[in-house]
Protein backbone atom coordinates (compact mmCIF):
# COMPACT_ATOMS: atom_id res chain seq x y z
CA UNK A 1 0.00 0.00 0.00
CA UNK A 2 1.52 3.19 -1.31
CA UNK A 3 0.59 6.68 0.69
CA UNK A 4 1.22 10.06 -0.17
CA UNK A 5 1.31 12.81 3.04
CA UNK A 6 0.77 16.67 2.14
CA UNK A 7 1.39 19.49 3.89
CA UNK A 8 0.27 22.50 2.11
CA UNK A 9 1.34 25.78 3.78
CA UNK A 10 0.53 28.95 2.83
CA UNK A 11 2.99 29.16 -0.15
CA UNK A 12 4.76 25.65 0.12
CA UNK A 13 3.88 22.04 -0.59
CA UNK A 14 5.55 19.25 1.55
CA UNK A 15 5.44 15.67 0.35
CA UNK A 16 6.01 11.91 1.60
CA UNK A 17 5.34 8.80 -0.23
CA UNK A 18 5.61 5.81 1.65
CA UNK A 19 5.36 2.25 1.52
CA UNK A 20 3.71 1.00 4.30
CA UNK A 21 4.63 -2.70 3.81
CA UNK A 22 7.77 -1.39 5.40
CA UNK A 23 6.88 2.01 6.38
CA UNK A 24 9.72 3.06 4.06
CA UNK A 25 9.86 7.00 2.39
CA UNK A 26 10.08 6.24 -1.69
CA UNK A 27 10.17 10.31 -2.17
CA UNK A 28 10.13 12.96 -0.16
CA UNK A 29 10.30 16.66 -1.20
CA UNK A 30 8.48 20.28 -1.14
CA UNK A 31 7.64 22.87 -3.32
CA UNK A 32 8.57 26.68 -2.21
CA UNK A 33 7.49 30.15 -2.83
CA UNK A 34 3.97 28.99 -4.21
CA UNK A 35 2.78 32.20 -5.73
CA UNK A 36 5.78 34.41 -5.10
CA UNK A 37 8.38 35.15 -7.19
CA UNK A 38 11.39 31.84 -7.51
CA UNK A 39 9.38 29.68 -6.85
CA UNK A 40 10.64 25.77 -7.21
CA UNK A 41 10.26 22.11 -6.25
CA UNK A 42 12.65 20.14 -4.49
CA UNK A 43 12.13 16.29 -5.09
CA UNK A 44 14.24 13.33 -3.26
CA UNK A 45 13.84 9.58 -4.13
CA UNK A 46 15.20 6.67 -2.65
CA UNK A 47 17.78 5.85 -5.16
CA UNK A 48 19.35 9.15 -3.26
CA UNK A 49 18.54 10.81 -6.52
CA UNK A 50 17.93 14.59 -5.76
CA UNK A 51 16.57 17.57 -8.50
CA UNK A 52 15.67 21.01 -8.08
CA UNK A 53 13.07 22.26 -10.54
CA UNK A 54 12.74 26.04 -11.07
CA UNK A 55 9.85 27.49 -12.35
CA UNK A 56 6.36 29.52 -11.91
CA UNK A 57 4.31 27.62 -9.27
CA UNK A 58 1.11 30.18 -9.36
CA UNK A 59 -0.86 27.92 -7.56
CA UNK A 60 -1.52 25.10 -5.16
CA UNK A 61 -3.35 23.33 -8.36
CA UNK A 62 0.11 23.71 -10.12
CA UNK A 63 2.23 22.83 -6.69
CA UNK A 64 0.44 19.52 -6.31
CA UNK A 65 0.45 18.43 -10.45
CA UNK A 66 4.22 19.08 -10.27
CA UNK A 67 4.87 17.34 -7.61
CA UNK A 68 2.97 14.27 -9.63
CA UNK A 69 4.99 15.07 -12.17
CA UNK A 70 8.23 14.35 -10.37
CA UNK A 71 6.58 11.12 -8.67
CA UNK A 72 5.87 9.97 -12.15
CA UNK A 73 9.10 11.27 -13.95
CA UNK A 74 11.27 8.31 -15.65
CA UNK A 75 14.81 9.77 -14.56
CA UNK A 76 14.11 10.39 -10.32
CA UNK A 77 10.23 9.19 -10.47
CA UNK A 78 8.95 6.35 -7.93
CA UNK A 79 5.62 5.61 -9.36
CA UNK A 80 4.59 4.59 -13.13
CA UNK A 81 1.08 5.01 -12.31
CA UNK A 82 -1.16 7.49 -10.05
CA UNK A 83 -2.97 4.10 -9.70
CA UNK A 84 0.19 3.05 -7.75
CA UNK A 85 -1.31 5.33 -4.53
CA UNK A 86 -3.96 4.09 -2.82
CA UNK A 87 -4.60 7.17 -0.35
CA UNK A 88 -3.94 10.55 0.35
CA UNK A 89 -3.48 11.63 4.16
CA UNK A 90 -3.53 15.58 4.60
CA UNK A 91 -2.19 17.48 7.41
CA UNK A 92 -4.82 19.87 8.64
CA UNK A 93 -4.44 22.44 10.94
CA UNK A 94 -6.78 23.24 13.01
CA UNK A 95 -10.03 20.95 13.71
CA UNK A 96 -12.06 22.54 16.82
CA UNK A 97 -13.37 20.94 18.78
CA UNK A 98 -15.64 18.85 15.88
CA UNK A 99 -12.80 16.46 15.45
CA UNK A 100 -11.78 14.23 17.71
CA UNK A 101 -9.73 11.88 15.06
CA UNK A 102 -8.45 12.00 12.13
CA UNK A 103 -11.11 11.83 8.89
CA UNK A 104 -11.92 10.19 6.00
CA UNK A 105 -12.69 13.33 3.86
CA UNK A 106 -15.98 13.90 2.57
CA UNK A 107 -18.03 16.54 0.84
CA UNK A 108 -19.51 17.28 5.00
CA UNK A 109 -15.99 17.36 6.09
CA UNK A 110 -14.81 19.72 3.87
CA UNK A 111 -17.57 22.08 5.08
CA UNK A 112 -16.75 21.23 8.68
CA UNK A 113 -13.09 22.29 8.88
CA UNK A 114 -14.54 25.33 6.63
CA UNK A 115 -16.67 25.99 9.71
CA UNK A 116 -13.63 25.96 11.85
CA UNK A 117 -11.43 27.49 9.90
CA UNK A 118 -11.64 31.22 11.35
CA UNK A 119 -9.88 29.69 14.18
CA UNK A 120 -6.97 28.84 11.68
CA UNK A 121 -6.98 31.59 8.89
CA UNK A 122 -3.71 31.10 8.13
CA UNK A 123 -3.72 27.61 8.17
CA UNK A 124 -6.69 25.85 7.15
CA UNK A 125 -7.64 27.30 4.34
CA UNK A 126 -4.17 26.21 2.84
CA UNK A 127 -4.96 22.36 3.86
CA UNK A 128 -8.39 22.75 2.46
CA UNK A 129 -6.57 23.90 -1.08
CA UNK A 130 -4.77 20.91 -1.30
CA UNK A 131 -7.57 18.31 -0.30
CA UNK A 132 -9.64 20.40 -3.21
CA UNK A 133 -6.96 19.84 -5.90
CA UNK A 134 -6.48 15.85 -5.04
CA UNK A 135 -10.34 15.64 -5.39
CA UNK A 136 -9.75 17.11 -8.68
CA UNK A 137 -6.70 15.28 -9.60
CA UNK A 138 -7.80 11.58 -8.29
CA UNK A 139 -11.31 11.59 -7.49
CA UNK A 140 -11.55 7.88 -6.27
CA UNK A 141 -8.69 7.86 -4.03
CA UNK A 142 -9.70 7.92 -0.28
CA UNK A 143 -8.30 11.17 1.44
CA UNK A 144 -7.82 11.36 5.30
CA UNK A 145 -7.12 14.83 7.21
CA UNK A 146 -5.14 14.26 10.05
CA UNK A 147 -5.66 17.45 12.62
CA UNK A 148 -2.57 19.11 14.84
CA UNK A 149 -5.62 19.66 17.39
CA UNK A 150 -7.00 16.05 17.73
CA UNK A 151 -4.07 14.64 20.58
CA UNK A 152 -5.06 17.58 22.56
CA UNK A 153 -8.54 17.03 22.74
CA UNK A 154 -8.23 15.06 25.58
CA UNK A 155 -7.63 17.41 27.97
CA UNK A 156 -9.82 18.73 30.77
CA UNK A 157 -11.80 21.91 31.00
CA UNK A 158 -9.18 22.96 33.73
CA UNK A 159 -6.75 23.25 30.99
CA UNK A 160 -8.55 24.19 28.19
CA UNK A 161 -10.61 27.15 29.70
CA UNK A 162 -9.66 30.53 29.29
CA UNK A 163 -10.87 33.24 32.23
CA UNK A 164 -12.92 34.92 30.16
CA UNK A 165 -16.39 35.71 29.99
CA UNK A 166 -17.67 32.01 29.55
CA UNK A 167 -19.67 32.73 26.71
CA UNK A 168 -16.91 33.50 24.35
CA UNK A 169 -16.42 29.45 24.38
CA UNK A 170 -19.97 28.80 23.64
CA UNK A 171 -20.11 31.33 21.15
CA UNK A 172 -17.28 31.10 19.42
CA UNK A 173 -15.25 28.43 20.45
CA UNK A 174 -12.26 30.59 22.41
CA UNK A 175 -10.28 27.95 24.69
CA UNK A 176 -7.47 26.65 24.33
CA UNK A 177 -6.65 23.97 21.34
CA UNK A 178 -2.93 23.30 21.00
CA UNK A 179 -0.93 22.61 18.09
CA UNK A 180 2.08 19.66 16.89
CA UNK A 181 -0.37 17.14 18.33
CA UNK A 182 1.08 14.73 15.54
CA UNK A 183 4.24 15.16 16.56
CA UNK A 184 3.72 15.01 20.12
CA UNK A 185 1.70 11.55 20.00
CA UNK A 186 4.36 10.48 17.67
CA UNK A 187 7.39 11.41 20.27
CA UNK A 188 5.03 9.78 23.24
CA UNK A 189 4.59 6.65 21.96
CA UNK A 190 7.96 6.25 20.62
CA UNK A 191 9.54 7.06 24.40
CA UNK A 192 7.49 4.13 25.72
CA UNK A 193 8.97 1.76 23.08
CA UNK A 194 12.77 3.13 24.30
CA UNK A 195 12.00 2.98 28.09
CA UNK A 196 10.32 -0.75 26.99
CA UNK A 197 7.30 0.69 29.49
CA UNK A 198 3.86 0.50 28.46
CA UNK A 199 2.87 4.12 27.41
CA UNK A 200 -0.42 3.39 29.92
CA UNK A 201 2.01 3.86 32.93
CA UNK A 202 3.71 6.48 32.25
CA UNK A 203 3.95 10.23 32.39
CA UNK A 204 5.71 12.02 30.09
CA UNK A 205 6.47 16.09 29.01
CA UNK A 206 7.00 16.29 25.30
CA UNK A 207 9.08 19.38 24.33
CA UNK A 208 8.76 20.29 20.91
CA UNK A 209 11.37 22.62 20.24
CA UNK A 210 11.88 23.96 16.46
CA UNK A 211 11.04 26.86 14.49
CA UNK A 212 7.48 26.73 16.37
CA UNK A 213 7.97 25.16 19.60
CA UNK A 214 5.53 23.90 22.41
CA UNK A 215 5.76 21.68 24.94
CA UNK A 216 3.02 19.08 26.18
CA UNK A 217 2.05 16.99 29.21
CA UNK A 218 1.12 13.49 28.42
CA UNK A 219 -0.56 11.23 30.73
CA UNK A 220 -1.10 7.51 30.11
CA UNK A 221 -0.79 8.63 26.35
CA UNK A 222 -3.30 11.50 26.74
CA UNK A 223 -2.16 15.10 26.07
CA UNK A 224 -3.69 16.39 29.59
CA UNK A 225 -1.73 20.14 28.88
CA UNK A 226 0.05 22.35 26.00
CA UNK A 227 1.38 25.25 25.75
CA UNK A 228 -0.18 26.55 22.22
CA UNK A 229 -3.83 27.96 22.61
CA UNK A 230 -6.84 29.00 20.65
CA UNK A 231 -4.07 29.62 18.01
CA UNK A 232 -0.34 28.65 17.75
CA UNK A 233 1.30 31.47 19.18
CA UNK A 234 0.91 31.11 23.28
CA UNK A 235 3.75 29.28 25.07
CA UNK A 236 7.09 29.16 24.35
CA UNK A 237 9.36 31.88 23.09
CA UNK A 238 9.32 30.28 19.12
CA UNK A 239 11.71 31.59 16.06
CA UNK A 240 9.70 34.39 15.28
CA UNK A 241 6.08 34.42 17.91
CA UNK A 242 6.06 35.95 21.22
CA UNK A 243 4.56 32.90 23.08
CA UNK A 244 3.03 34.23 26.53
CA UNK A 245 2.73 37.63 27.16
CA UNK A 246 0.48 40.16 28.76
CA UNK A 247 -2.26 40.77 26.80
CA UNK A 248 -2.45 44.08 28.10
CA UNK A 249 0.64 45.07 26.04
CA UNK A 250 -1.29 44.92 22.82
CA UNK A 251 -3.19 48.17 23.53
CA UNK A 252 -0.34 49.44 25.27
CA UNK A 253 1.46 49.32 22.13
CA UNK A 254 -1.13 50.61 19.95
CA UNK A 255 -1.25 53.55 21.71
CA UNK A 256 2.36 54.33 21.91
CA UNK A 257 3.14 53.41 18.33
CA UNK A 258 -0.31 54.21 16.50
CA UNK A 259 -0.56 51.07 15.35
CA UNK A 260 -3.31 48.75 13.99
CA UNK A 261 -4.87 45.24 15.58
CA UNK A 262 -3.10 43.74 12.51
CA UNK A 263 0.50 45.39 12.88
CA UNK A 264 0.58 43.90 16.09
CA UNK A 265 -0.70 41.02 14.93
CA UNK A 266 1.93 40.69 12.79
CA UNK A 267 4.76 41.71 15.09
CA UNK A 268 3.68 39.07 17.96
CA UNK A 269 3.99 36.53 15.00
CA UNK A 270 6.34 37.29 12.28
CA UNK A 271 8.75 39.78 14.68
CA UNK A 272 8.91 38.52 17.74
CA UNK A 273 10.19 35.34 19.80
CA UNK A 274 14.30 34.80 18.95
CA UNK A 275 14.30 37.30 16.36
CA UNK A 276 12.50 39.95 17.91
CA UNK A 277 14.63 39.66 21.31
CA UNK A 278 18.25 38.97 19.13
CA UNK A 279 17.48 41.64 16.37
CA UNK A 280 19.42 38.57 14.50
CA UNK A 281 17.52 35.91 13.23
CA UNK A 282 14.85 33.82 14.15
CA UNK A 283 17.59 30.01 13.58
CA UNK A 284 19.00 29.28 16.43
CA UNK A 285 21.77 28.73 15.48
CA UNK A 286 22.74 32.12 14.90
CA UNK A 287 21.79 33.45 17.66
CA UNK A 288 24.23 30.52 19.82
CA UNK A 289 27.40 32.03 17.31
CA UNK A 290 25.98 35.69 18.10
CA UNK A 291 26.19 34.76 21.58
CA UNK A 292 29.53 33.22 21.64
CA UNK A 293 31.04 36.37 20.07
CA UNK A 294 29.89 38.29 22.82
CA UNK A 295 26.15 39.94 21.28
CA UNK A 296 24.36 40.38 24.64
CA UNK A 297 20.67 40.62 23.09
CA UNK A 298 21.46 37.49 21.04
CA UNK A 299 22.14 35.74 25.06
CA UNK A 300 19.49 37.47 26.58
CA UNK A 301 17.32 35.38 23.65
CA UNK A 302 18.64 32.58 24.72
CA UNK A 303 18.34 33.07 28.17
CA UNK A 304 14.54 33.87 27.91
CA UNK A 305 13.82 30.89 25.50
CA UNK A 306 15.49 27.74 27.86
CA UNK A 307 14.01 29.45 31.17
CA UNK A 308 10.06 29.83 29.62
CA UNK A 309 10.73 25.98 28.95
CA UNK A 310 12.10 24.77 32.33
CA UNK A 311 8.84 27.15 33.51
CA UNK A 312 6.66 25.03 31.75
CA UNK A 313 8.49 21.99 32.99
CA UNK A 314 7.75 22.61 36.26
CA UNK A 315 4.57 23.83 35.88
CA UNK A 316 3.77 20.22 33.79
CA UNK A 317 5.64 18.10 36.41
CA UNK A 318 3.15 19.27 38.91
CA UNK A 319 0.23 18.63 36.61
CA UNK A 320 1.14 15.14 35.62
CA UNK A 321 1.87 14.44 39.63
CA UNK A 322 5.38 13.57 38.29
CA UNK A 323 7.37 12.79 35.48
CA UNK A 324 9.19 9.51 34.22
CA UNK A 325 10.60 10.93 31.27
CA UNK A 326 11.34 14.32 29.71
CA UNK A 327 11.54 13.88 25.64
CA UNK A 328 13.23 16.54 23.32
CA UNK A 329 12.47 16.67 19.74
CA UNK A 330 12.59 18.86 16.41
CA UNK A 331 14.73 21.22 14.82
CA UNK A 332 16.66 22.13 18.13
CA UNK A 333 15.31 19.59 20.39
CA UNK A 334 17.35 16.79 18.26
CA UNK A 335 20.43 18.57 17.45
CA UNK A 336 21.08 21.13 19.84
CA UNK A 337 23.21 20.09 22.79
CA UNK A 338 23.84 22.85 24.64
CA UNK A 339 20.27 23.75 24.87
CA UNK A 340 19.42 20.38 25.92
CA UNK A 341 22.01 20.36 29.13
CA UNK A 342 21.17 24.35 30.01
CA UNK A 343 17.52 23.43 30.20
CA UNK A 344 18.26 20.36 32.17
CA UNK A 345 20.82 22.00 34.53
CA UNK A 346 18.32 24.64 35.58
CA UNK A 347 16.02 21.45 36.60
CA UNK A 348 17.94 20.42 39.68
CA UNK A 349 15.01 20.40 41.55
CA UNK A 350 13.95 16.76 39.47
CA UNK A 351 17.68 15.32 40.04
CA UNK A 352 17.79 15.33 36.22
CA UNK A 353 21.40 14.12 35.41
CA UNK A 354 22.70 13.64 31.62
CA UNK A 355 24.99 11.61 29.95
CA UNK A 356 27.36 13.69 28.82
CA UNK A 357 28.63 11.58 26.01
CA UNK A 358 25.39 10.20 24.77
CA UNK A 359 23.73 13.96 25.09
CA UNK A 360 26.39 14.42 22.08
CA UNK A 361 24.55 12.50 19.69
CA UNK A 362 22.58 14.37 16.97
CA UNK A 363 19.16 13.83 15.60
CA UNK A 364 18.83 9.89 16.65
CA UNK A 365 16.62 8.28 19.22
CA UNK A 366 18.38 7.74 22.36
CA UNK A 367 18.24 8.46 26.21
CA UNK A 368 20.60 10.94 27.38
CA UNK A 369 20.51 10.98 30.69
CA UNK A 370 22.19 8.34 33.05
CA UNK A 371 21.03 5.45 35.03
CA UNK A 372 20.72 6.67 38.26
CA UNK A 373 19.16 9.69 36.77
CA UNK A 374 15.06 10.50 38.69
CA UNK A 375 13.66 10.90 35.38
CA UNK A 376 14.95 10.07 32.36
CA UNK A 377 15.59 12.42 29.33
CA UNK A 378 14.76 11.29 25.48
CA UNK A 379 15.92 12.74 21.97
CA UNK A 380 12.96 11.72 19.58
CA UNK A 381 13.39 12.47 16.03
CA UNK A 382 9.82 14.00 15.40
CA UNK A 383 8.30 11.91 12.42
CA UNK A 384 4.69 13.40 11.76
CA UNK A 385 4.40 12.33 8.36
CA UNK A 386 4.80 8.80 9.15
CA UNK A 387 2.18 9.45 11.71
CA UNK A 388 0.31 10.96 8.77
CA UNK A 389 0.61 7.97 6.74
CA UNK A 390 -0.62 5.40 9.78
CA UNK A 391 -3.65 6.99 10.20
CA UNK A 392 -4.12 7.40 6.97
CA UNK A 393 -3.93 3.80 6.23
CA UNK A 394 -6.16 2.47 8.92
CA UNK A 395 -8.88 5.06 7.61
CA UNK A 396 -8.66 4.22 4.19
CA UNK A 397 -8.59 0.41 4.94
CA UNK A 398 -11.42 0.41 6.76
CA UNK A 399 -13.25 2.68 3.70
CA UNK A 400 -12.94 0.11 1.28
P1 LIG B 1 12.33 22.97 12.80
O1 LIG B 1 11.27 24.03 12.80
O2 LIG B 1 11.95 21.74 13.55
O3 LIG B 1 12.88 22.67 11.44
O4 LIG B 1 13.59 23.59 13.64
C1 LIG B 1 14.28 24.73 13.23
C2 LIG B 1 15.17 25.20 14.38
O5 LIG B 1 16.08 24.14 14.72
C3 LIG B 1 16.04 26.41 14.03
O6 LIG B 1 16.04 27.32 15.12
C4 LIG B 1 17.42 25.82 13.87
O7 LIG B 1 18.42 26.69 14.30
C5 LIG B 1 17.40 24.64 14.83
N1 LIG B 1 18.42 23.66 14.47
C6 LIG B 1 19.52 23.42 15.17
N2 LIG B 1 20.27 22.47 14.61
C7 LIG B 1 19.64 22.09 13.49
C8 LIG B 1 19.93 21.16 12.46
N3 LIG B 1 21.03 20.40 12.46
N4 LIG B 1 19.04 21.05 11.47
C9 LIG B 1 17.91 21.80 11.45
N5 LIG B 1 17.60 22.70 12.39
C10 LIG B 1 18.45 22.85 13.41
Amino acid sequence: MKILVLNSGSSSIKYQLFDMIDQSVLAKGYAQRIGIEDSYLEHKNNRGDKVKIEQEIHNHNEGIQLVIKALLDQAHGVLTSLDEIDAIGHRVVHGGEKFQQSTLITDDVIAQIQAVSDLAPLHNPHNLAGIAVCNQIMPNKPQVAVFDTVFHQTMESQAYTYALPYRYYQEYGVRRYGFHGTSHQYVTKRAAKVLARPLADLKLISCHLGNGASITAVKAGKSIDTSMGLTPLEGLVMGTRSGDLDPAIINYLIEKENLTISDVDSILNKQSGLLGISGISNDLRDIQKAAREGNKQAQIALDVFIYRIQKYIGAYFVALGGVDAIIFTAGVGENESNIRKEICDGLGVLNIKLDATSNQLRGEEACISTIDSSVAVLVIPTNEELMIAQDTKKIALRAT
